[in-house]
C-alpha cells in the first residue's frame, strides 16, 4: 500500500505537493496522528484526498459512501467537501480505528454528516438496498479488504444514481499488479477486479494513477 503518489519519484513528487496540495489544517493534525499508527499506511495520500473532495464537488454530491474508514481521512476530505445538508454513511468493523476518526470528525465540525456503521460493510450495504436506497447515492469510497472489492462494487453500483461515481483506492497496489512473479490472493483478487471493471460496460471508466491507484467508474 502506498500513501503517497506511486512513480514520480521524491523531487517531483515533493513538487506537486508544493505547488498543488491545500490541505486543511484538521486534515494534517489527522495525517500526523496516523502516521504514527502501526497501519498508518493504510491512509490515502493528502493529494488523493484533495482530489476526492474536487470530484465530490464537481458532481454535486450530497450523499455518500465510505467502504473503509480506518482512521477517517477519506470521509473527514469528503465531509469537508459536501454542502451543510451533504451525508456519509461510513463502514468500518474496527471500533479501536474509528475512535480517531470521530474524534477529528468532531474537532472539524462535520461529526453530524458522518453516519459511521460498526459492521462488516457488506452487511450495512445489503441493508441500504433492502430499505430501498438503490440509486440515492452520488459517490461511493471502496477502500477495504481486497477479497471484497468486487462485492463492494455491484453494492456501490446498485447505491448510486446514474451518473454517480465509484472511486476504488489501491488498484495499482504498490505497483505488484504488474509483476508476474506475484501471485498472492490479494494482488490476484485486484487483478480480477481491474480486468472485469476494465470491460464492464455498465460504466465509464478511467484509471488515475493518483496515490496507489484510484479507478474512476462512473455509472452509466
Ligand atoms: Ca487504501
Amino acid at each position: 500500500m502506498a500513501n503517497q503518489t506511486l512513480g514520480l519519484g521524491e523531487n517531483l513528487y515533493n513538487y506537486l505537493l508544493a505547488v498543488s496540495l491545500r490541505e486543511p489544517e484538521i486534515l494534517t493534525q489527522l495525517r500526523q496522528a496516523t502516521a504514527n499508527h502501526p497501519m498508518g499506511q493504510m491512509q490515502i495520500a493528502p493529494e488523493q484526498g484533495q482530489f476526492m473532495a474536487l470530484l465530490v464537488q464537481l458532481i454535486g454530491a450530497k450523499k455518500t459512501l465510505d467502504i473503509g474508514v480506518f482512521t477517517g481521512y477519506s470521509s473527514l476530505a469528503v465531509a469537508l467537501a459536501l454542502p451543510d445538508d451533504g451525508k456519509i454513511i461510513a463502514c468500518d468493523i474496527s471500533e479501536e480505528y474509528t475512535s480517531m476518526a470521530r474524534h477529528y470528525w468532531q474537532l472539524a465540525g462535520v461529526a453530524d454528516k458522518i453516519d459511521l456503521r460498526i459492521a462488516p460493510a457488506l452487511e450495512t450495504l445489503d441493508d441500504l438496498i433492502n430499505q430501498g436506497e438503490s440509486g440515492s447515492f452520488d459517490f461511493a469510497f471502496i477502500d477495504a479488504d481486497k477479497s471484497n472489492y468486487d462485492n463492494y462494487y455491484e453494492r456501490a453500483l446498485k447505491l448510486v444514481r446514474n451518473g454517480g461515481l465509484i472511486a476504488v483506492d489501491n488498484v495499482l497496489w504498490s505497483g505488484r499488479v504488474a509483476d508476474p512473479e506475484i501471485q498472492d490472493n490479494r494482488t490476484q483478487k485486484i487483478r480480477d477486479f481491474n480486468q472485469k471493471l476494465h470491460a464492464d460496460s455498465r460504466v465509464n471508466l478511467s484509471l488515475v494513477p493518483i496515490a496507489d491507484g484510484l479507478t474512476l467508474a462512473m455509472k452509466k
